[in-house]
């Protein structure tokens, strides 16, 4: 149990090089404080904290340890005795309310310049206080937002608080679960998703008000306030019209495949719904572990349920990749994509095909981008360290763009090019170049 191959694989520990700044001797500490051979100390919180929960070192571990549910049990634990202090417990109460977070984001959006800085290539803001990230501009209208006003012919369905895209020509339909970075901050992620599932011939469902997958509360040791957002997604999930057959002729006009797949563009909120079946309470069990079988990637989807749809030489034609051929473009690995769910080939496939597309390789496409969710905000300089590497390795390839598969990774990686002074490349989510070469940009 104490064999130290997570060491390898752990960004924090290549950085830090401290035993408690790995997985093994995180869990030594959890461990003692459990026994009651140590107290729970602001340095023990400190180095539970100091964790991006990138499950690098789950998937290295060759005693099959869960290091990510140990992590997350002792960050419970740390929240329990000691709370989670003013600004994270706000913020992740605002996440438990989806109204109280549209209004936010609104609002947010109207009083952008008050809490950020412009900086000076236009595209990315500074937050002031703490200073130090990036962030694109918070958008007016949220992705839903666009949908719910037709864009992509979309048709709202109150009853079942659903949109529904592509009703009359989709052969099949899927459920599309676009999660808060990509509804609040990128809807241009969550309409390429949409569109390139339309383009393979999918009818697209997607929660009217989208709910927090849980992972922000989770990963800060607010498990009560998971379940109760894991359940109210359950709840959605399975109630009739969106697990359910339509009736013929509503309104919708099309009848669901039965179970229809869950499809994500974030792979930290696919992840969350794969644990739900160790998070919700017993009623919800069942319920938990068939969705949790019908999650699946928006790359592993089109590669197994479109094959040929993008960029197969009998459909090259309607696929012009706008600005002409001749863009090279580097992958990057999201953790909770590669190391999570093993899914490493799909994406790189889909851009391969793509005409007019050269993939080169990064140095190591599978080291961490140091985002990590709310890691970044809270740990600046272990981030920018972490980060600061990935942009090397990506200016390195002489790339155009960079794709990857996460909404928070995109985030990060557009941050750090910019701090290395690297804006010129290009930061898209995979989907996004699926959608370009419908003719999208
Ligand atoms: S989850 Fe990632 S950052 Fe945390 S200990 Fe494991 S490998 Fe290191
Ligand atoms: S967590 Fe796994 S890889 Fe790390 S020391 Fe323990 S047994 Fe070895």
């Amino acid at each position: 149990m104490r064999c130290g191959f997570c060491q390898a694989a752990c960004p924090v520990y290549r950085e830090e090089g401290t035993e408690f700044s790995v997985a093994r001797g995180k869990l030594i500490l959890i461990e003692a404080v459990l026994d009651g051979r140590s107290p729970l100390t602001p340095a023990v919180r400190d180095a539970l904290d100091a964790c991006l929960l990138c499950k690098s070192c789950r998937a290295a571990c060759p005693s099959g340890v869960r290091t990510d549910l140990i992590m997350a049990a002792g960050r419970e634990m740390a929240a329990e005795r000691h709370g989670l202090g003013v600004v994270k417990a706000n913020a992740l109460a605002a996440l438990r309310r989806p109204k109280v977070l549209g209004v936010a984001s609104a609002i947010g959006a109207r009083l952008w310049g008050l809490a950020f800085a412009r900086e000076a290539d236009g595209n990315l803001w500074r937050l002031r206080v703490p200073p130090g990230n990036l962030y694109p501009r918070l958008p007016a209208l949220s992705f839903v937002s666009r949908l719910a006003r037709g864009e992509l012919g979309a048709v709202a369905d109150p009853e079942s608080a659903t949109i529904v895209v592509g009703r009359s020509a989709a052969a099949k339909t899927v459920i599309f679960f676009p999660g808060c970075l990509v509804h609040y901050m990128l809807p241009e992620v969550g309409l390429a998703a949409v569109k390139v599932l339309l383009a393979a011939r999918m009818g697209v469902i997607v929660p009217a008000r989208p709910t927090c997958c849980g992972t922000p509360l989770y990963v800060n040791g607010d498990r009560a306030g998971a379940t109760e957002l894991a359940e109210t997604n359950l709840a959605w999930l399975s109630q009739p019209g969106v697990t359910l057959s339509l009736s013929a002729g509503d309104k919708a006009g099309m009848v669901l495949e039965e179970p229809a797949p869950v499809v994500f563009a974030c792979p930290s909120c696919a992840e969350s719904w794969r644990g739900y079946p160790e998070l919700v309470g017993e009623r919800w069990v069942t319920a938990a572990k068939e969705a949790a079988g019908r999650v699946v990637d928006i790359s592993v989807f089109l590669s197994k349920a479109a094959p040929g749809t993008f960029g197969e030489p009998a459909r090259r034609d309607e696929w012009p990749v706008a600005g002409g051929p001749g863009r090279t473009v580097t992958y990057h690995d999201p953790c909770h994509l590669a190391q999570a769910q093993g899914v490493r080939s799909e994406p790189r496939a889909l851009l391969k095909a793509l005409p007019g597309v050269t993939l080169k390789e990064m140095a190591d496409p599978g080291a961490c981008c140091g985002s990590g969710g709310t890691f970044g905000l809270f740990h600046v300089d272990l981030s920018r360290r972490i980060g600061g590497k990935k942009a090397k390795d990506i200016a390195e390839t002489g790339a155009d763009t960079v794709a990857t598969g996460c909404p928070a990774c995109l985030l990060q990686i557009r941050q750090e090019l910019h701090l290395a002074g690297q804006s010129q490349v290009a930061v898209r989510h995979t989907v996004e170049l699926l959608a370009a070469a419908l003719g999208d940009e």
